[in-house]
């Protein structure tokens, strides 16, 4: 870092010493070619005296030999011989000089006197005397020249040797700043680039080219000034069960559909909003200046619907569903709040069933506190100490024989009381802690019917668990549930397997194999909840199943179409016998779930239903209420007697 300044310093003083010797050597040199002139012209100034005394010697001695018949005119040399004499006789001594001067004024006289017609011929004295003065002067002055001129050349050479010497190296000087300058400046442009890369890169996703959660509040701040009062909208979307589907078709078919998702979500946007990959499989959208109605912005509806199409990858076609949050600047512009709103709202979408978009409300934020709860007091609970089973009946819809029953799972928790399956079993969901449930479940189901096996109970009576889809994904589950029925001497057969058909979809591809596993040892599986969600007929025919369960709300729809009179009083039962036909059809019984009055049990029997299971045949009760031949066989009618 110090280096350059140094180097400046050392230049600056190497330039001003070859500008201070440079300028001494011209001195030098002036100097010398002056003196040099001025001795040539001294020299040349005694020659001219030299030369004028001879001429007026030469003429007197002609005169005075009597040799000139006419006056000689010496008025030139007599010019020369007055003249400033100074120059020619500066190199003399002082008195040499003035003797030099004396000659000088004498010769000039006769010059005079020659000249004059009438005048007496005349010789001047001295010239020989002069010439010797004048000769010693010349030589010293032409010495001097010489001297001076060697002096001049001198210096000048080293003059012009240091000035082209100090050019040289101030042009090098010069060229080697502006190289380094010239560097330095692309240094800094490439580490300015280096720079914006980086940071572009640090808030851009790197698998689908989308901005990243970094730039999530600079997208909000831009969205939210857009326009003063408006409101904008942050909406998180989660794809349902991609984890699953990562899991069964690898992380690089993963990655594909991730990035296809990207496209086809960003083809929704509108100008103005950002898509942005948040992690995962988690996207966000910010949409600028959403009009308060409806609460769910119709963006959602694009998004989720860009998914509808199934997805090619490779010779696979995957289809996707996913769930949306939405949340508002009206509730707060703070973006720790917003994403925590969109984050609850969506978890709600997700509870719900998935495939949904659902907009922020206050309660759900206390349904999220209670879900905390939940969670912990069900990290710390003892399976065997505060859960138990219930069981409820299925019988047959003519005659009321108990064929199976549901073991539905209990919880009193020593802090929170009793909480119900519906309130804990999606937050075990969520925390993963289902799969320990889901295990404890099956071995007391199991345990349950050996032990009514060894009172003597019904040998051929089946029992019903309930799986959730992080169950039915797992690798071990197939293997554990057979071997649990084993270790308590249960017949595969006598084991039913409830799931939902959203539970399979959102397992993915394992769970319909690890179901035709179960299904080929013996182990029966019941499709629960049907009529509910986004049931698809279908995609029913193509899943393994044996028994079809339909959902109390679908009886119960149909039970209210029945007294509309507008419509025909008999199209609820065609509904109800046509999923019975086309349950048939595939080998499969149907059980109508939370059937409560006689006059519902009746319309089901003639719908061509086969099981009933609700109050009126039985509520679900403790393994201790059924004990013997005579619990498991509820009469029909009696509904049995109330949970503790
Ligand atoms: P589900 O499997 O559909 O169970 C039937 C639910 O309907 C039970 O509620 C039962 O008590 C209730 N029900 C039965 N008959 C009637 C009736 O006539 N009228 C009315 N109104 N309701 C009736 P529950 O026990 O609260 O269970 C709710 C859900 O919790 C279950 O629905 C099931 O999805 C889930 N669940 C229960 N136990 C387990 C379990 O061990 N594992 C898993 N994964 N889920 C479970
Ligand atoms: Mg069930
Ligand atoms: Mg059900």
């Amino acid at each position: 870092m110090s280096r350059k300044p140094r180097r400046a310093g050392h230049e600056k003083l190497l330039t001003f010493v070859v500008v201070a010797v440079v300028a001494i050597a011209l001195g030098v040199a002036a100097f010398s070619v002056r003196s040099a002139f001025r001795a040539q012209r001294a020299s040349v100034a005694a020659a001219d005296l030299q030369l004028a005394s001879l001429q007026v010697n030469t003429a007197g001695s002609l005169d005075a030999n009597g040799l000139l018949d006419q006056p000689v005119d010496l008025s030139d040399e007599i010019d020369v011989l007055q003249s400033d004499h100074s120059l020619a006789l500066g190199s003399l001594a002082p008195d040499d000089r003035r003797r030099a001067e004396e000659l000088l004024a004498e010769i000039s006289g006769c010059g005079l006197v020659m000249m004059d017609p009438e005048a007496p011929q005349h010789q001047p004295h001295g010239h020989a005397e002069l010439q010797n003065l004048l000769a010693g002067t010349a030589a010293t002055q032409e010495a001097e020249a010489r001297s001076a001129g060697r002096w001049a050349m001198g210096s000048s050479a080293v003059a012009l040797a240091l000035l082209s010497g100090g050019l040289w190296s101030l042009l090098r000087s010069r060229n080697r700043a502006r190289r380094e300058q010239t560097e330095a400046d692309a240094r800094a442009d490439a580490a300015g680039r280096l720079q914006h890369e980086l940071m572009r890169q640090a808030s851009i996703d790197l698998l689908t080219g989308l901005p990243n959660r970094r730039a999530l509040e600079p997208a909000l701040r831009a969205a939210d000034t857009r326009r003063a009062g408006s409101r904008c909208a942050l909406l998180i979307l989660d794809l349902d069960g991609f984890k699953n589907t990562n899991d069964t078709l690898g992380h690089l078919v993963g990655d594909q559909l991730l990035r296809d998702v990207s496209q086809r979500l960003a083809g929704t946007l509108h100008p103005g909003e950002t898509l942005l990959r948040l992690g995962g499989d988690e996207f966000a959208a910010v949409l600028p200046d959403v009009p308060a109605t409806p609460a769910v912005p119709a963006a959602a509806g694009r998004l989720l619907a860009a998914l509808e199409a199934p997805f090619e990858v490779g010779p696979r076609s995957e289809r996707l569903q996913a769930s949306v949050g939405v949340a508002t600047t009206d509730e707060s512009c703070e973006l720790e709040v917003l994403l925590r709103h969109a984050d609850i709202a969506l978890y709600e979408a997700k509870r719900v069933g998935g495939s949904a978009a659902l907009a922020f409300e206050p309660e759900m934020e206390i349904r999220a506190t209670a879900s905390n709860v939940i969670s912990r007091a069900l990290a710390e609970a003892d399976y065997d100490v505060e859960f138990h089973l219930a069981y409820q009946p299925v019988v047959e819809a003519h005659g009321g024989r108990t064929v199976s029953l549901e073991a539905l799972l209990r919880w009193t928790s020593p802090s929170l009381g009793v909480v119900g399956p519906n309130e804990f079993i999606p937050v075990a969901e969520q925390t993963g802690d289902i799969r320990e449930i889901g295990r404890w479940v099956i071995g007391a189901a199991c345990a349950q019917l050996a032990r009514w096996d060894a009172e003597g109970g019904a040998p051929d009576l089946a029992v019903s668990v309930n799986v959730s889809p992080r169950q039915l994904s797992d690798d071990y589950f197939v293997t554990e549930t057979l071997a649990i029925a084993a270790s308590q001497g249960i017949d595969p057969g006598r084991l039913i397997i409830e799931v939902t058909e959203s539970a399979v979809l959102t397992a993915g591809g394992e769970a319909v194999e690890h179901l035709e596993e179960l299904r080929s040892s013996g182990v029966r599986i019941a499709i629960d909840d049907f009529g509910t969600g986004f049931s698809n007929l279908g995609q029913l025919l193509l899943m393994p199943l044996d028994i079809i369960k339909v959902d109390r709300s679908l009886m119960l729809t149909l039970g209210s179409m029945q007294r509309r009179p507008e419509l025909d009083s008999e199209a609820p039962c065609e509904v109800m016998s046509a999923i019975v036909s086309i349950a048939n059809a595939r080998g499969a019984p149907v059980i109508c779930e939370g059937v409560e009055t006689e006059e519902q049990a009746e319309s089901l029997r003639s719908s061509g239903i086969q099981f009933l299971q609700g109050y009126l045949m039985g509520r679900p009760q403790p393994a201790e209420a059924l004990t013997g031949l005579a619990g498991v066989r509820p009469r029909v009618g009696s509904g049995g007697p109330p949970e503790a």
